[in-house]
């Protein structure tokens, strides 16, 4: 796993197109226009994170732009709610595309008019076939389809006809306008391809106008020319549709024309990354919204705390091919430890509080220790740690009775607490259903900062947190929103494999002073316990709540390579 990021690597087949194209002066003005086209009919998952980096770095890297075109040709309810967040999360990302906003609705008027044209010409037709019997002529991959009985209509026929289309004649599915290629290609996408539909919905941005809706592949190649789109970069399932988008950038009186290229869709494991079963989970309340922070969407990693630069790394890292596969979801986790780990603010958090009581220290006496933000950054800050005689440290430092080869905290051992002193556990002080209640210390007052002069050696360090300045927060467990690699895969159904212990809500956990000056949008690293930060909708002053971004270690990997896998 090499980090390509600052290296020379080779080129990708797109690069390599573009620069080919630039060299040979195939590109109008020298500036390649790509574009990013979503549809609007959900959130931006991790697979679009891709395509975003595809088609705005290649802009980028070779001085053109990128547009954002929101393609709207299938009415949709929700839709301002998700053109906000897909801007929102490509600006995350930290790309821009100026004034180059777009929506396929802008040429609603003039792909009307070339639907006219095509009818003039010949070349298209009104169908009456229903969605049922046009499967049926359509053929198959191994047998040709068979022309409809109303491919020949005369064009006045099919004028008036598609006029009466558009000012609401005729119900939903009655008629359909088609292109008049070739019944018998052997690629099925040529077959005769609708171009518009009939379909009685109210638009977001036109409104009533309109009861035809021009059909995808007519739409798409045509806003690509009428934009001057240089290089239309989509995922490989559109390649048997690349003869239908030169069809159509071929239409008489298209001036430019686009060329469209396929690259395969990023798939990870254990992640579902199609809008459909997102907005399931979503509809069904098995998580809290787009933006849960077990979500794969753009929305949920942020607010799970991943950054921009690691997910950027990390799709660089995937690289841009034409084959499918499937990568792995630890991949992702990696690149997400390698930025965090870098930038990440240490604190001290105890997660599953046991009380440490240090009889012998002061009464209300309070000392401050120094502690590195970040021991990983030369540069790095400092800040103070509150040490009193009443402390918390996590359960499992503690063993009543310690199992072979533990070197934590039991009666009778002395351990290091973290920046701080020796401490040596004395007695247990239980309730009378024998419940630990706290554990009674002394500490070694020679020991400040952790060591001794003696230099005896204690083999267990722990965090630890004054319990009398603590900050008590909420901190969520986030893990796999899936426990099943493929979800579905054993029973055909992916909520089969809905992880039950995807979040576990810890209500009250003690961090350290400095944890309550962390902001949303900070990086933090709870000291052997994970990295976390600051949620970003339910968090508030009175009440903190910190997301687990990600365990310090792989734990699934290490699980895989226990049992040998
Ligand atoms: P989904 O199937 O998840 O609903 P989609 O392909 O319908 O996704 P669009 O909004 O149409 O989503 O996609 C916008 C762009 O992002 C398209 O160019 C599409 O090819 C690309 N894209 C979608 N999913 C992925 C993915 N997993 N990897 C890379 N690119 C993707
Ligand atoms: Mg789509």
């Amino acid at each position: 796993m090499e980090n390509e990021k600052n290296e020379a690597r080779p080129l990708n087949f797109l690069e390599k197109i573009i620069e080919d194209d630039l060299k040979n002066g195939r590109v109008p003005d020298n500036k390649i226009v790509t574009r990013f086209p979503p549809e609007p009919n959900g959130y931006l998952h991790i697979g679009h994170i891709k395509s975003i980096c595809i088609n705005f770095g290649l802009a980028e890297k070779y001085g053109g732009r990128c547009h954002l075109r929101l393609d709207d040709t299938n009415p949709a309810k929700e839709e301002t709610e998700y053109i906000d967040s897909i801007k929102e999360d490509i600006k995350w990302l930290g790309f821009d595309w100026g004034k180059y906003e777009f929506y396929a609705s802008d040429y609603y008027d003039q792909l009307y008019e070339i639907a006219i044209n095509l009818i003039k010409e010949g070349k298209a037709y009104v169908d009456e076939l229903s969605a049922e019997e046009m499967k049926e002529y359509r053929g198959s991959l191994t047998e040709p389809g068979k022309n409809s009985p109303w491919r020949d209509r005369s064009v006045e026929e099919n004028l008036r006809l598609f006029e009466e289309m558009k000012k609401g004649k005729y119900p939903e599915g009655s008629l359909t306008l088609r292109a008049k290629i070739d019944m018998a290609s052997p690629n099925i996408n040529m077959r005769d391809p609708a171009l518009y539909r009939i379909k009685y919905a109210h638009h977001p941005r036109t409104g009533d106008k309109w009861c035809i809706y021009p059909m995808y592949d007519f739409t798409h190649p045509i806003s690509d020319a009428i934009e001057g789109i240089t290089h239309s970069i989509c995922t490989l399932e559109f390649e048997d549709h690349r003869p239908a988008y030169d069809w159509a950038c071929s239409i008489d009186g298209i001036e430019h024309t686009p060329h469209q290229y396929e690259f395969a869709r990023l798939n990870i494991n254990y992640l579902l990354m199609s809008k459909r079963k997102l907005l399931y989970l979503v509809n069904n309340h098995l998580v809290s919204g787009w933006d849960d922070p077990r979500m794969p969407t753009i929305s949920g990693v942020r607010r799970r705390g991943y950054s921009p630069e690691a997910m950027k790394d990390f799709v660089s890292r995937v690289g841009v091919a034409k084959v499918e596969g499937v990568v792995d979801y630890s991949l992702m986790e990696f690149c997400v430890r390698e930025d965090l780990n870098k930038r990440a603010k240490r604190l001290m958090a105890v997660l599953d509080p046991l009380k440490i009581v240090i009889d012998n220290y002061p009464d209300g006496k309070v000392e401050y220790f120094e502690a590195e933000d970040n021991p990983e950054d030369e540069n790095s800050k400092k800040h103070k740690i509150a040490f009193s005689k009443n402390l918390y440290i996590e359960k499992e430092d503690f063993m009543e009775t310690p199992v072979k080869g533990y070197h934590r905290l039991y009666p009778g051992n002395e351990i290091r607490l973290k920046y701080a002193y020796y401490i040596k556990a004395n007695s247990i002080e239980k309730d009378e259903n024998g419940n630990i209640l706290a554990v009674h210390c002394t500490y070694d007052p020679e020991s400040r900062g952790g060591t001794t002069a003696d230099g005896r050696k204690v083999k267990g360090t722990s965090h630890w947190v004054s319990a009398d300045h603590a900050l008590v927060a909420e901190v969520r467990q986030y893990d796999k929103l899936f426990k099943a690699e493929c979800p579905g895969a054993a029973t055909g159904n992916y909520l089969d494999d809905l992880n039950p212990d995807s979040l576990k809500v810890i209500p009250a956990a003690y961090i350290e002073e400095e944890g309550a000056k962390a902001k949303v949008g900070d990086y933090l690293q709870f000291i052997r316990n994970g990295y976390y930060c600051v949620d970003m909708k339910d968090s508030s002053a009175e009440h903190m709540v910190f997301n687990r971004t990600c365990t310090l270690k792989d734990s699934w990997a290490k699980q895989k390579a226990k049992m040998g896998l």
